[in-house]
């Protein structure tokens, strides 16, 4: 079991670990105010851990730590 911490601040939107997680644990929201597409993790619990949201969001917005 892992933990994902998203830092919705942090987030641009890019759209990145929705498109690289292999376990669809990400969906994307529609546009916020600022004209930013965030993200929500919505089946942690699917998660293998393999770390590529983590590896390659630009801006460091993801954390996945094992429970
Ligand atoms: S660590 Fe891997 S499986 Fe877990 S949310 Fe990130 S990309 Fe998906
Ligand atoms: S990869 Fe990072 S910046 Fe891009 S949508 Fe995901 S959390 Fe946001």
């Amino acid at each position: 079991m892992y933990s994902i911490a998203y830092n919705r601040q942090w987030c641009k939107g890019c759209g990145i670990c929705f498109n690289v997680c292999p376990r669809k644990v990400f969906e994307v929201e529609g546009m916020d105010k600022d004209g930013y597409q965030k993200i929500r993790v919505v089946r942690a619990e699917d998660c293998s851990g393999c770390m590529l949201c983590a590896f390659l969001c630009p801006d460091m917005a993801l954390e996945v730590d094992k429970c």
